[in-house]
């Protein structure tokens, strides 16, 4: 059911930039609810959405992308909670199913049935109104600056998620390859809630400022294989490689302190990584692949923001007249941070 129409950007085609245009503004059904956007990040992550990396069946268009999205719950359907209405939310990126085993114990992100993606499975944040699932919006602190809070559904929750299975203790020497980025310059904040001795790995000079304009320490690391010791204590007890590559990952296995974790979240499509299991047996070292946030996380990340512990830091907030060309700088690695979406832009 449609409620007249707004104009947003929405995929036509898979690998094609979303396109600016009018469409009809849906109505929320049952459990469902009406979000007012007010902001929305923008990563690599919905670039891959935008390429079809998450989902490309032709069936699933036009949608609109963008799943970091903030914004105020105005409305909801028959049967979906009332309660929140007014307050600011935040979307939830995986559309779980809510009740199969993994999501019953809180592990939202290894849902049995998932349903996809929000910006890909279901419509996201790049229009100024979007209807979600009920149980795929999780209320922030209604002080939360909402282009601040972009982060926090992604970029902050996916380290928290992170600090978890690395089980960080104040003990660990903590190593984040490609430490500017979006997910990169939040991780190494939340590495240091837990430990004092973090080091972040970038390569460009912008990036590298970056870092250190969070009170972290940068090092450049173009030249992986070359560099020199990180820590005065010994090498690293986790290396969290946010780059994916085979230069990195092996400098990880090469490198890494006896009963050292390796922490993988990268998802490229061959980019196979070459290790030999004898560094991981004779020096027991683990391979953790960490996947997203459970919701609890997620609420989580919005009160280290909120807190001030984490700053969020994000390179370029933009008008929707000014996305795309946002899009062309993430491509070619130039932001540093996050970028956002600012409805208030207009
Ligand atoms: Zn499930």
């Amino acid at each position: 059911m449609s409620v007249g129409s707004q104009t947003g950007y929405r995929i036509q085609t898979w690998g094609s930039d979303p396109v600016w245009e009018s469409f009809d503004r849906a109505e929320p059904g049952p459990g469902e609810v009406l979000i007012e956007v007010e902001a929305c990040g923008v990563g690599l992550t919905v670039l891959n959405a935008i390429r079809g990396d998450l989902g490309n069946d032709p069936g699933l268009l036009p949608r609109v992308p963008g799943h970091e999205l903030v914004g105020v719950l105005t409305g909801a359907g028959a049967d979906a909670d009332r309660g929140l209405v007014g307050r600011r939310v935040v979307a939830y990126f995986y559309l779980n199913c809510g009740s199969c085993l993994e999501c019953r114990a809180g592990r939202e992100p290894l849902c049995q049935r998932l349903g996809g993606f929000v910006g890909v499975h279901g419509d996201g944040g790049y229009a100024p109104f979007v209807v979600l699932p009920a149980s795929n919006v999780i209320p922030i602190p209604q002080s939360l600056d909402p282009v601040a809070a972009t982060v926090v559904p992604d970029a902050v929750a996916t380290p928290v998620h992170v600090s978890t299975r690395a089980e960080l203790t104040t003990e660990d020497r903590v190593v984040v390859v490609g430490a500017g980025g979006g997910v990169g310059i939040h991780m190494i904040q939340v590495s240091r809630l837990t430990t004092a001795d973090v080091v972040g790995l970038d390569v460009t000079s912008e990036k590298l400022e970056a870092i250190e304009s969070t009170g972290i320490r940068a090092v450049d690391s173009s030249d992986i294989s070359s560099l020199p010791s990180l820590f005065t204590d010994g090498p690293p007890t986790v290396v969290i490689d946010l780059v994916g590559l085979d230069t990195t990952g092996s400098w990880a296995v090469d490198n890494l302190a006896p009963g050292g974790r390796l922490v993988v979240l990268t998802t490229f499509v061959d980019q196979p990584v070459t290790v030999q299991y004898r560094d991981f047996v004779f020096r027991e070292i683990s391979l953790l692949g960490s996947r997203y946030a459970t919701k609890a996380e997620v609420a989580g990340a919005a009160e280290l923001v909120a807190q001030g512990r984490v700053q969020p830091v994000i390179g370029q907030v933009v008008g929707p007249d000014d996305l795309l060309p946002l899009h062309e700088r993430l491509r070619a690695g130039e932001l540093v941070g996050r970028g956002a979406l600012d409805w208030s832009l207009r």
